[in-house]
């Protein structure tokens, strides 16, 4: 394996970046995921445009144009062979005695590319079972919408989830409301029929897989409401699934030990995870 380091193509065993490195240090740093099919990356616009709104929103500088950044990425997936996968960007503020204002203009920021194989025959398999989530406070900053690296409560609500044999935390603010995963969207169909997902007007990432699926459920005829949703509503929702570009559309058959519906993948999550994978490998670039 290889990954892109500041300008070079290493080893993946050798790939380091510089201990006084600002994404080390503070945080200071945003990052994309995109997944791959046949070798080439789905949703890309999406993933970049939202890239450049992370760097924008915390003023760090654009590292290289958007062609020459593609050209990374896709390099980055051609070197490592990866058909079916995910491409990691991360761009930190760059390197500079520790302190903590923004080091002198002219700072180079950091760039990083990773990729590497996985076998959508995974997702699938859990898919098809569908997958448990537990609830878990919502500790985070108020700009969950900026995809930073600084990702500690999600880190330790993910953790919490695998210690209860869970998939995923959804996590939940003080009034009881879920915002979303701890790195995906959380959505469920609830009592009425009707799909629900948190506003983006409120404190979560703008989830790109989130926005796809709001447009196929659109183009199916599926009422879609971007309300937020209490953890009793999800108990009683006829269905739960949750969103990312790494696990796409992830039927949710249990919260909190409790079963959702009648347990099972529900037809709407089923239908919707199909169409997001034939429209992503169809767009994908
Ligand atoms: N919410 C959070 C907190 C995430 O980390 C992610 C994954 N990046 C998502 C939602 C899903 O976003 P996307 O569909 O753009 O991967």
């Amino acid at each position: 394996r290889v990954a892109y380091v500041n300008g070079q193509y290493v080893q993946h065993g050798q790939a380091t970046v510089h201990v006084e490195d600002r994404g080390f240090q503070f945080a200071d740093g945003v990052y994309e995921v995109w997944s791959v099919f046949d070798g080439r990356m789905a949703d890309f616009d999406g993933h970049m445009t939202r890239l450049h709104r992370s760097l924008n929103e915390l003023r760090i500088p654009i590292p290289m144009t958007r062609e020459a950044l593609e050209r990374v990425l896709k390099e980055t997936v051609r070197r490592n062979r990866v058909n079916e996968g995910l491409v990691y960007i991360q761009v930190t503020r760059g390197t500079a005695r520790r302190d903590h204002p923004f080091p002198a203009e002219g700072t180079a920021p950091s760039v990083i590319v990773t990729a590497r194989s996985l076998p959508l025959s995974k997702g699938n398999a859990a898919a098809a079972k569908g997958v448990a989530v537990i609830t878990h406070p919502d500790i985070r900053w108020g700009r969950c919408d900026i995809k930073t690296v600084g990702l500690l409560p999600n880190v330790l609500a993910k953790q919490a989830a695998k210690e209860r044999g869970a998939a995923e935390a959804w996590m939940v603010d003080e009034m009881g409301l879920v915002t979303e995963g701890s790195s995906t969207n959380a959505w469920i169909v609830d009592e009425s029929g009707k799909l629900r997902t948190r506003d983006t007007q409120s404190n979560i990432l703008h989830g790109i897989t989130r926005a796809a699926v709001m447009a196929l459920a659109a183009d199916e005829g599926i009422e879609v409401e971007e309300r937020a949703f209490s953890v009793d509503e999800a108990r009683r929702a006829r269905e739960a699934f949750y969103t990312s570009a790494s696990g796409f559309v992830m039927p949710t058959v249990s919260i909190d030990g409790a079963m959702i519906g009648d347990g099972k993948p529900g037809p709407i999550a089923t239908k919707l995870r199909a169409q997001y994978l034939d429209q992503a490998r169809r767009d994908a670039i």
